[in-house]
């Protein structure tokens, strides 16, 4: 009894931490702390649920830590591996296979059951089934039906989200004909087979019904992402993270660990908050998003627009004339966008930022919510290469201030600065904010080509009267542009 109390008290402790952790990831300042705390928290959790006395572990140790090794050796060499271009994507595999642990713990604990009544199911009610400490069998089923559901569909919807941001499947919208009744059946008759399977059917025919729970479920993860192109990629991300949360959450209720349910739940309820936050950053409604009707409108344009033909008097400038524009510059504010991620470019923004301040100028970073290819992509960069934080702007706060800005560096941004979107009601990302760059004196815009963006369409910002476009490689280019600056 003492046991359990005293692992009852460090699971509120591991819970203490991961809602400081999670308090102290919202602020940037505060992040990499937020951080630390949260991993130290998992950590306690999962040292106590190893050691508990009335732990889950019914393994030997030798599986347990053979698990850990692999687990742990997979997964440091993946963070070592993987470049930082490649983050969203591993983001995505990792929700994924959080949702597939979900799913496996659901189904082990299922068939768990069969063993303990040496092959013959006997149906949630029995009192001699209930094993779990928190809930009586009825509710277990359930648990054990949403835990498979939400955790396939979390697992195959991040695989095709992974797929769609790396380019391996196409990023356009495919609007599949009769897709609405086809979700309706996948959803309706994987959950009538997964609940007759636990309730109701004998033997083998509740694993075979369980099973066809996780095709249907494995199958409108699929068709849930494949409709979603374009700029609404990243609502979908951030919902995938919160389904994982749930899935857990469920797998929590299944094997009567109250940690697991409280951690799943957390994960699900600021997966849901970073979900409204990036609907509110693309302009659309929560309710659109959860029924899986955007995509359609919004990214019709998707892949086919923003071909160099299509524009007309661009101007260019080299890193000589875009230094010369810099020199005479009192206020400057850097956009950087997911081409910053790929050059690299950080670094060398921070010290062209750093050279334009000791000239006297006034230096910020403009960030937009979605600007990279995950949910605080631009952050991290930027923190990692030390730029202040008193530097960083969100949208809402400096795009007041580009009226009254020199100039503007747009480094490797596209979409996030289209200015179509709030001035063209037939544009496909017609009503999502952005970073009002075309108002500033003078716009820099570095990238390579006139190619477009994620939303695969056409920026008419290439053609403003203020803006040169900067081509080439976004660290290359400054590299040259911050040696001619320190040159003059
Ligand atoms: P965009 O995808 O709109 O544009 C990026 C630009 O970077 C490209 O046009 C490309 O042009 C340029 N680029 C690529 N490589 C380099 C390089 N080495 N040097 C310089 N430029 C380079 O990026 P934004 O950040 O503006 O917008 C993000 C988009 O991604 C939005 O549509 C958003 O919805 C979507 N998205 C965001 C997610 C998130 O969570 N943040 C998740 C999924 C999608 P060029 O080839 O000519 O160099």
């Amino acid at each position: 009894m003492e046991g359990f109390q005293l692992s009852g008290l460090l699971y509120l402790v591991a819970t203490a931490l991961f809602i400081l952790g999670i308090k102290r990831l919202s602020k940037v300042r505060t992040a990499r702390s937020g951080n630390q705390l949260a991993a130290v928290g998992m950590l306690l959790a999962v040292v106590v649920t190893l050691v508990a006395p009335e732990g889950q572990v019914q393994l030997s140790w030798t599986t347990v830590l053979l698990g850990l090794a692999i687990g742990a050796g997979l997964g440091a060499v993946m963070a070592k591996r993987v470049k930082m271009t490649g983050m969203p994507e591993m983001v995505a595999l990792l929700n994924g296979f959080g949702g597939l642990a979900s799913t496996v713990v659901a189904l082990a604990e299922f068939w768990g059951r069969y063993e303990m009544h040496h092959g013959d199911f006997v149906g949630p009610n029995s009192p001699a089934d209930v094993s779990n400490i928190l809930l009586g069998g009825d509710i277990w089923a359930v648990a054990i039906v949403l835990s498979v559901l939400i955790g396939t569909v979390t697992f195959t919807g991040s695989l095709m989200a992974m797929g769609k941001l790396s380019g391996k499947i196409s990023g356009n919208p495919v609007l599949l004909p009769g897709r609405h009744l086809l979700t309706a059946i996948l959803l309706l008759g994987g959950l009538a087979a997964g609940f007759y399977g636990v309730f109701a059917a004998e033997g083998s025919m509740a694993t075979t019904l369980l099973f066809t729970l996780c095709g249907a479920a494995a199958i409108f993860g699929v068709t849930s992402v494949l409709p979603i192109g374009g700029a609404d990629m990243p609502v979908v991300v951030s919902l995938l993270n919160s389904y994982s949360g749930l899935a857990a959450s469920m797998a929590g209720f299944v094997i009567g660990n109250s940690l697991l349910i409280v951690a799943g739940a957390l994960v699900g309820a600021s997966g849901l908050i970073l979900t409204m936050v990036m609907c509110k950053a693309m302009n659309r409604s929560l309710a659109n998003v959860l029924v899986g009707g955007f995509g359609e409108s919004s990214s019709g344009g998707g892949g086919g627009g923003g071909g160099a033909d299509e524009y007309t008097g661009v101007k260019s400038a080299g890193p000589e004339e875009a230094a010369m524009i810099l020199e005479s510059a009192a206020s400057v504010i850097f956009v950087p966008g997911y081409g910053m991620a790929v050059a690299q470019a950080q670094h060398v923004v921070k010290e062209l930022g750093e050279e334009m301040e000791r000239r006297g100028a006034e230096v910020r970073y403009a960030i937009h919510p979605v600007a990279g290819r995950m949910p605080g992509h631009m952050n991290v960069l930027l923190a990692e290469a030390d730029v202040p934080y008193e530097q960083l702007w969100e949208l809402e706060r400096i795009n007041g201030e580009f009226k009254t800005t020199d100039v503007t560096v747009i480094i490797g941004a596209n979409d996030v600065v289209n200015p179509d979107a709030i001035e063209n009601p037939q544009s496909p990302i017609a009503g999502m904010p952005i970073l009002n760059a075309h108002e500033s004196g003078t716009v820099l815009m570095i990238k390579r080509s006139l190619s477009a963006g994620y939303a695969g369409i056409k920026n008419p910002l290439f053609e403003r009267d203020n803006t040169f476009m900067c081509f080439g490689d976004g660290k290359g280019f400054l590299v040259d542009v911050l040696s001619e600056l320190k040159e003059s």
